[in-house]
């Protein structure tokens, strides 16, 4: 029984969550998005000429992007550098990405995207995602829509949106954590993972709770990038 969350909130409820764009002066675009204790930074670069050379592609742009937590995220040190769960943390976001950015426009071009973690409570491919597609918008790239990121899951017999790591631990509940993004004003799923086991029909009230809470932080994106037009016209 998982009656009470462990940080009281009601079990559709987002942690509190800041979104900023424009944070990294050096890059082409860039974006910051902050969801309860985990924080993601994304830098875009491009488009720009491919390398390695022979990832071109004649007929369309390519994403490479690289996802990394840095060392003080948690609170045991993270020994730096690329490890396997980055490698694959790094593929999902881009395949998602690939599905926003509309690629076609720029062939045999790349565009790359830098993601670095500063604090990590769980749901970091998610918010990565998430600061990765405004930092794609604020690039002035073309896109199909935002992706808006959270993960959804079951603790006990509870469906619960957006979990921490002190929620995902809880093994003896059976926690399972279920990674989701929306293109939401399409209603396209590109990014879709399960850590756990889950029935087909909890996995469709994950999807519709996680559809609700990505509409919310799709909100929060438009409003940064907007905040953001703003300033600059003012300046
Ligand atoms: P996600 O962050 O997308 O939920 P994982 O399920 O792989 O991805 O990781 C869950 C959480 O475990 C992370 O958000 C982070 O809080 C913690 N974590 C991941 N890797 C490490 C690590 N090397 N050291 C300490 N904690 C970690």
């Amino acid at each position: 029984m998982y009656s009470e969350r462990l940080d009281k909130r009601a079990f559709d409820e987002l942690r509190h969550m800041e979104a900023e764009v424009g944070v990294v002066p050096n890059a082409d675009g860039s974006a910051r998005f902050k969801i309860g204790n985990t924080e993601a930074i994304a830098a875009v670069y491009g488009p720009q000429e491919v390398k390695p050379k022979h990832f071109e592609r004649a007929d369309r742009g390519i994403i490479i992007c690289k996802y990394d937590m840095i060392p003080f995220s948690v609170s045991d040190r993270i020994k730096p550098g690329i490890d396997r769960r980055d490698m694959e943390i790094s593929g999902v976001i881009t395949n998602a990405l690939s599905r926003a950015v509309m690629l076609e426009e720029f062939p045999k071009s790349m565009i790359a995207i830098n993601v670095y973690i500063t604090q990590a409570d769980a749901g970091t491919r998610c918010a990565s995602l998430t600061a990765a597609s405004m930092a794609c918008a604020d690039a002035g790239l073309p896109m199909r829509d935002l992706v808006a990121s959270v993960a959804g899951g079951k603790i006990g017999d509870s469906i619960v949106l957006d979990l921490t790591k002190d929620e995902e631990d809880l093994h003896e509940e059976g926690a399972t954590d279920v990674p989701m993004g929306f293109l939401p004003s399409k209603n396209e799923v590109v990014l879709l993972q399960l850590d756990g086991k889950i029935s087909q029909e909890d996995l469709k009230k994950i999807l519709a709770i996680g559809k609700v809470g990505a509409d919310k932080i799709y909100q929060m994106e438009k409003e940064a990038l907007k905040r953001r037009f703003l300033d600059e016209n003012k300046s």
